[in-house]
């Protein structure tokens, strides 16, 4: 049993089915038998991120692999969010399936602009912001004959801080690029997660209380967009949007939040101590 299905891959497992929700699987001597337990949820609501960034993109979620899914979030966003480029390039690795659908949709030629060091991991889960920035310059390396004198369409799969994003922009212009056309495969990150996932607080998020242009404007590029809610479902295969989560884009969150969490993380302004 895995959390993915790339983990059976590997050990040439056969995929059977997905445990659903207060479902218990049991394996012992008498062999495999499912059990479903009372669920006192009221409807099901699957992290919509694992479909964008989390999970490996050769993964199966939900019936779907999660590479066609992330190249269909950039051919929704090629066609929601043109751009006036000359190539179409990613962050390595995790943008690189919505890149290649974006080019596609577009009819741009798909470029290596930057090259990713095999031996640093994600900067996302750094402690630090020095640590993080440092990450950053150790991580990527823009490819100046590439860059140099091109339109270029970054096309990435989410911003969460913006740290990543602003330098990387900056190192592609300093490698040459004339212009560059920011392009996200989901909606602004605008509210953090309270199930599980190290989003500190709305005051770290770039897209919390700003808007596309402003994003843009403070990142350096010369545009910036955003794949919509609406073109996000479509990707996903559930235009309808149930049993799903989206809290992190819409702040309607599938469970009650607690009240402390909420005054610490929620607020936009750092709260004051008021002493008498
Ligand atoms: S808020 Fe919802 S969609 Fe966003 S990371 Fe958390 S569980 Fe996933």
């Amino acid at each position: 049993m895995a959390s993915e299905t790339c983990a059976l891959d590997v050990v040439g497992a056969t995929f059977i089915c997905e445990i659903e929700p207060g479902e218990i699987v049991t394996v012992d001597a008498s062999g495999m038998r499912s059990t479903k337990i009372q669920r006192t949820a009221a409807h099901r609501a699957m992290c919509s991120f694992e479909f964008i960034y989390f999970a490996r993109p050769d993964s199966v979620m939900m019936g779907k692999s999660l590479y066609e899914s992330r190249r269909q979030m950039g051919r929704e966003l090629a066609r929601e969010a043109p751009a006036d480029g000359d190539i179409v390039i990613t962050l390595p690795d995790s943008g690189t399936p919505a890149a290649i659908g974006y080019a596609e949709q577009a009819g741009l030629p798909f470029a290596e602009g930057m090259i990713k060091s095999r031996y640093i991991t994600r900067t996302f889960i750094q402690p630090t912001q020095r640590l993080r920035e440092a990450g950053i310059r150790l991580k990527f390396n823009p490819m100046r004959h590439v860059l140099e004198g091109r339109r270029v369409v970054l096309v990435d799969d989410s911003i969460v801080r913006g740290t990543t994003s602003r330098r990387i922009i900056d190192e592609l212009r300093r490698a040459g690029a004339s212009e560059v056309h920011m392009r996200i495969a989901s909606p602004p990150i605008a509210w953090p997660c309270f199930m599980g996932i190290d989003i500190a607080s709305r005051r770290e998020l770039i897209a919390a209380g700003h808007t596309e242009r402003e994003i843009g404007a403070m990142l350096g590029a010369d545009s910036l967009r955003y794949l919509s809610l609406a073109g996000l479902r479509r990707a996903m295969g559930q235009p309808d949007g149930n049993g799903f989560c989206y809290a992190c884009f819409t702040g309607s969150y599938p469970v009650d939040v607690p009240a402390q969490l909420e005054m610490d993380k929620l607020a936009l302004e750092i709260p004051v101590a008021v002493s008498s």
